[in-house]
């Protein structure tokens, strides 16, 4: 591949993670997820026709509100075929495996899979199972690729760059795949990651993703140019990792006080769902001066139209 076709491609049939991503390949996401915000911007509820005739399903095995939503309003803007398949009253129900599931709804030759699920690496399993592209809308703990690139273009959009912010990162990081996506990308593209949390809420040899670690909010918070919020993630978790939800918000909870250890123009993100009261305050949520939770969905939706896009046009390029 040239030079310039790395910088202006995907160069891959999947997005099973940020891990990995070269730098030209995340920057190519973002720009291209910057136009359809302007699009998005311009055009209100105007539809192109890019995927006209393109079929892509919705897979999702664990609840969503924002991912499943937005990358059906993404798809449909782009022209494409949307399908949800709801896990709940599916034949996953009457005990079909995944994989029997995948090559189920291969035979039917869809364009593109966008596929949930509770354990790490199922996407990855199913993707090597069937014909078309597969985008990873968050497996378990692991990686939620489309979420941190979403996370990243909304801070773009804010201060104009990535290289050189130093990022928090606080809550519940054992769990989050928000979390373990975000430390991959903010990385790659030269921002300098944290983590806060609780000793039981750091997991092991995070430190060779390449984040420092602070276990209390004031001195972790200091310096600090943008704060990612992330929630208990109570799914995952067997046995208490917490004494209380009222001690926890105490210490970790993201209040005026605690915002005011960090750089006074500071971001907060936070990839919802939100639990107001628990990992942030619910008055300094809705301050849209300092936090940039409802842009983040509208980023979202920009995201995963560039996603879906790269991922056929990747697809076009194979078969030509
Ligand atoms: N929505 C995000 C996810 O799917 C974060 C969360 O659930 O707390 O991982």
């Amino acid at each position: 591949m040239t030079e310039d076709e790395l910088i202006n491609s995907y160069p891959h049939k999947h997005l099973l993670g940020i891990e990995g991503l070269l730098p030209t390949s995340i920057n190519f996401l973002l720009k291209s997820s910057n136009n359809y915000v302007d699009y998005l911007n311009n055009k209100k509820n105007g539809k192109l026709d890019i995927l006209k005739n393109k079929i892509c399903i919705n897979l999702f095995f664990e609840n969503s509100t924002r991912t499943r939503t937005s990358f059906e309003l993404a798809g449909k803007k782009l022209g494409a075929d949307m399908l949800n398949i709801s896990v709940g009253t599916s034949s996953i129900k009457k005990g079909e495996t995944l994989i029997d599931t995948a090559m189920t709804l291969n035979a039917m030759q869809p364009d593109i899979l966008v596929v949930r699920h509770h354990d790490a690496g199922a996407v990855k399993l199913l993707s090597e199972k069937v014909n078309c592209g597969v985008i990873n809308a968050g497996d378990g703990p692991h990686e939620h690729p489309t979420q941190a690139l979403l996370d990243a273009l909304t801070i773009l959009k804010r201060k104009k760059k990535i290289s050189g912010l130093k990022i928090a990162i606080c809550g519940d990081i054992m769990h989050s795949r928000v979390a373990r996506s975000n430390i991959h990308l903010l990385n790659t593209l030269g921002a300098e990651v944290r983590v806060i949390a609780p000793a039981t809420l750091i997991p092991k040899g995070i430190e060779s993703l390449g984040v420092n670690i602070f276990y209390d909010m004031k001195s972790g918070l200091k310096d600090v140019d943008i704060i990612i919020m992330l929630r208990l993630q109570l799914e995952r978790m067997s046995g208490s990792f917490v004494p209380s939800i009222r001690e926890y918000f105490r210490f970790y909870g993201l209040d005026r006080e605690k915002l005011n250890f960090a750089n006074p123009d500071a971001l907060i993100l936070h990839p919802g769902p939100m639990n107001r009261g628990v990992e942030i305050d619910s008055e300094l949520a809705d301050d849209i001066d300092r936090s940039a939770i409802f842009e983040q969905v509208q980023m979202g939706v920009a995201v995963r139209m560039a996603c879906l896009k790269a991922i056929i046009d990747h697809k076009l390029k194979a078969n030509d």
